[in-house]
């Protein structure tokens, strides 16, 4: 591995700058979309190279047209069917659907069921 023979954590290099590239995406997009997608597609290859997961980051932005997901802005979010989390992209249209309750940690209480 190229971060152990020189000491350096590349990995953990890697994931700060992937972070730093998504929080400059949502602040960046509203005056300017089209860097605001890049700096998530660059983030992305990032993750892609040094084969980081991205785990919770990616719900941070659009797999369609990697626009950062703001909320009420570029991304619509309902619970549909009492049981899905539906993610709609507004720059793009493309629909994301998750079974809501899926991503619990171990050991979690199991969700209360309705009567
Ligand atoms: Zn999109």
């Amino acid at each position: 591995m190229r971060g152990k023979e020189s000491g350096i954590n590349v990995d953990a290099i890697a994931r700060a700058r992937i972070e730093i590239l998504f929080s400059r995406a949502v602040r960046v997009f509203p005056e300017n979309p089209a860097l605001g997608a890049r700096y998530i597609s660059l983030g992305r290859k990032i993750a892609l190279r040094h084969a980081i997961r991205l785990g919770k980051m990616r719900e941070l932005y659009c797999k369609n047209c990697n626009s950062p997901r703001i909320p009420g802005v570029t991304a619509k979010y309902r619970a549909t069917g009492g049981q899905f989390l539906s993610v709609s992209c507004l720059v793009c249209g493309e629909t994301n659907r998750r079974k809501l309750g899926e991503r619990r940690e171990k050991g979690a209480k199991t969700p209360v069921k309705k009567p």
